[in-house]
């Protein structure tokens, strides 16, 4: 038995493919400045981050007053969809959140045959859409989209609200959130969970347009930001060069996940991530998932019906990880 549920936490020591997880820890100088900021913690936290604030603002050069920033993108998502989610438009598959928090929504489809490729100029937003998501890169394929025709849309649906969920933008893909001030309906969100390696810290933030973060800002007035996390996500941010470093490695140990996973007979799809699809069609993904899950190896089927039922979502874990996890997957698929 494991106490890992499926939302994530807990002390599973097995191997862990399941929640797009960085499976490298945060880097040493985010560690040391935690703990700092821990026998400091009689004191209460910046309730606005202004500091971190700040060095967002210079780094993707936006404004400081359009920043939020809250305990996890997922928290700002949630409100996001609170106020402007009566009916959204989302190219699936997406993340999984996004339906479920939805009032209603439209969609269309990224297709496996064009290995979820997609160009946004064939984006059609239905009469009536209060905001469209692009998720850049995609979660759960990791492909990455095109973002030149994002302006004209803009200009061409201003009753609809654009939001870029840029989660895993450290990876890869060009941001869009520098055009945040030309745009009054368009709205990006960001974590610090990914390719910076801080999900346990719970740092996320968006750049919106002046009355958006304005109101959400006025929200944060109860501390939001554990002082540790605040100062473990400016030492984060302070050195950008090893996260680029990191995420070429965790790039390459993708790659060669996905090969092995290729040379025993699984489809797998292109990605700019550290996670990517397979098709391990004619096997059932949840079956699968189900037998790894006895063997400690906890991994996503995708369960979406129009996708049939060999789809897993793979996040890359450490090499010897991965290599356990070929291993066993090897032996399951030989007596499946
Ligand atoms: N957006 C996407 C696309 C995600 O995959 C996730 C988490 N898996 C989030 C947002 C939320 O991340 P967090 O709440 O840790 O910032």
């Amino acid at each position: 038995m494991t106490s890992l549920s499926e939302k994530g936490g807990g002390t599973f020591s097995g191997i862990k493919l399941l929640l797009c997880e960085n499976p490298l820890p945060p880097i040493d100088e985010a560690i040391t400045a935690a703990q700092t900021e821990i026998a400091r913690s009689n004191y209460y936290t910046e309730p606005y981050s202004a500091p971190l604030r700040q060095l967002i603002s210079r780094q993707i050069g936006a404004p400081e007053h359009l920043i939020h920033i809250n305990a996890g993108s997922e928290l700002i998502l949630r409100q996001l969809f609170d106020r402007f989610g009566q009916q959204v438009h989302l190219l699936t598959p997406t993340y999984v959140l996004f339906p479920e928090i939805a009032r209603r929504h439209t969609e269309q489809r990224l297709l496996p045959e064009r290995d979820f490729a997609f160009d946004l100029g064939d984006l059609i937003i239905p009469d009536g859409t209060t905001l469209a998501v692009i998720v850049n890169p995609n979660n759960p394929n990791g492909g990455i989209f095109d973002m030149a025709p994002l302006p004209d849309l803009l200009r061409r649906h201003p009753q609809t609200r654009f939001l870029v969920d840029e989660a895993f933008i450290g990876l890869a893909g060009q941001s869009v959130a520098h055009l945040v001030p030309e745009f009054p309906n368009l709205l990006v969100t960001r974590t610090l969970s990914k390719a910076h390696s801080l999900a346990g810290f719970r740092v996320g933030y968006g750049i919106f347009p002046e009355a958006i973060a304005d109101d959400l800002n006025s929200h944060n007035d109860a501390y939001p930001l554990a002082r540790p996390s605040q100062a473990a996500a400016i030492a984060t941010l302070q050195h950008e060069d090893q996260i680029h470093a990191r995420a070429a490695r965790l790039q390459a140990w993708t790659e060669a996940l996905a090969a092995e996973l290729r040379a025993l007979g699984v489809r797998t799809y292109p990605t700019h991530t550290y996670f990517f699809l397979a098709d391990f069609a004619p096997h059932d993904a949840a079956e699968l998932a189900e037998r790894l899950r006895s063997r400690d190896i906890l991994i996503k089927p995708l369960n979406d019906p129009a996708l049939g039922p060999g789809f897993m979502r793979i996040t890359t874990a450490l090499p010897e990880d991965n290599r356990r996890f070929v291993d066993t997957l090897r032996e399951v698929l030989a007596h499946a």
